[in-house]
């Protein structure tokens, strides 16, 4: 149940410091920590941790359900700060527990969200528990509200059902707006959504197949 889960009625409510202290330490004054980039279910947290050095200036944040692996992944960057005390690493990535698909707009204010990552997410195969897929139409439309126009959105999959499952409602929804694939190529975050995480090694490994696209938040269109 969400009693379980640390969270605020408001976004503005949450304290980011226990999370990035180095980050806030540093901050002037009237400055708050912001969470610009969101690994919604990030497992093991392998996207988390790339993502660290290849958006060196922005605020990332890992999103997991399972409390075991949400403690696997704190004490994996808490090593990883220390490792690299001397030379300011990974003090911009984070993980929270949490349930994603209920509690998104109590982490996040209204635009906030320049890059929010899906990798590999639970297929749920069974008709009857697609409802309990990570995307569908009303989740869709929270994760439209807590992103930037001109914001990116990633997902990718091993299974095929799924993925053209993820395609076709980001394909109907009307702010987002496919990436073309060879622009989405020149973006230094497709090769990590690929190739960084556990599930897309673990895929690696067996030599399956992975689908992926890139979605941009646009505007309005009634608001023009
Ligand atoms: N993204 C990671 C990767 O690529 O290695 C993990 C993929 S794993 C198949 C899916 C993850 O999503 C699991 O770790 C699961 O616990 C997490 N998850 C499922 N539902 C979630 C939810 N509602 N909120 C947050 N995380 C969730």
């Amino acid at each position: 149940a969400d009693y379980e889960f640390d969270y605020k009625a408001k976004p503005s409510e949450y304290d980011w410091s226990k999370k990035y202290p180095e980050l806030s330490s540093e901050l002037k004054e009237g400055e708050r920590i912001k969470v610009q980039v969101a690994d919604v279910g990030c497992g093991y947290g392998g996207l988390t941790v790339s993502l660290s050095q290849t958006l060196p200036d922005k605020v990332i944040l890992g999103m997991e359900i399972r409390a075991k692996v949400v403690e696997y992944v704190e004490g994996r960057i808490e090593k990883l700060r220390e490792d690299n005390k001397e030379k300011k690493l990974y003090r911009n990535i984070s993980v929270i527990k949490t349930n994603s698909m209920k509690l998104m707009p109590n982490f996040f204010e209204k635009g906030q969200l320049e890059k929010i990552f899906f990798l590999f997410p639970d297929p749920h195969f069974k008709k009857a528990n697609h409802k309990r897929r990570i995307i569908s139409p009303t989740l869709l439309a929270e994760y439209a509200y807590i992103m930037s126009i001109g914001g990116l959105a990633y997902f990718i999959s091993d299974v095929q059902e799924l993925y053209e499952w993820m395609f076709a409602h980001f394909k109907s929804h009307p702010l987002f707006q496919q990436i073309d694939k060879d622009l989405a190529l020149s973006d230094p975050c497709v090769p990590l959504i690929v190739n960084s995480s556990e599930e897309a090694r673990k895929v690696n490994r067996i030599e399956g197949k992975k689908w992926y696209a890139v979605f941009k938040r646009i505007s309005n269109p009634s608001e023009k």
